[in-house]
């Protein structure tokens, strides 16, 4: 039994959470055209078709770009790393970046997602959020 608690993606369908805390996001790809789209879709934004299925998309990507961000509403503090990711399915997730120096963050380093609490719901249920982080080094 794991003792991690982790709850519902804090935007419904978004996100799938296993109970070891692992997960990956959601999305929709076109059985007429193959394109992938994130979040979910119910048609397709390149030939129009109807046809879609949901999928899991790679928990690996490349850092596309990201700013820091020094300004935001109260519920975010500041400053952080907000990035668009690449995943090998080709789309392009924003998130925010975590793990690293601001000093360290590079366009085309690899990136892997992380699930993170994200608070809870209206009904006290604890919710799960994704960031991005550095993936761990190897000899690619
Ligand atoms: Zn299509």
């Amino acid at each position: 039994m794991t003792t991690t608690v982790i709850g519902e993606s804090f935007r419904p369908g978004e996100l799938e959470v296993r109970s070891d805390g692992t997960g990956n996001l959601l999305g929709s790809k076109c059985r007429s055209c193959g394109a992938h789209f994130f979040p979910i879709r119910q048609a397709c934004a390149g030939c129009l078709g109807q046809d879609l299925e949901t999928v899991k998309f790679s928990t690996e990507g490349t850092l596309y770009t990201y700013t820091i961000v020094r300004q935001s509403t109260p519920a975010f503090e500041v400053p952080y790393a907000l990035g668009y990711v690449d995943f090998p399915e080709g789309v392009r997730i924003m998130g925010q970046i975590v793990g690293v120096e601001f000093d360290e963050i590079a366009i085309g380093m690899p990136m892997t997602l992380v699930l993170e609490p994200f608070g809870k719901d209206e009904d006290g249920n604890a919710l799960t959020g994704y960031r991005f982080r550095p993936a761990e080094a190897d000899n690619d």
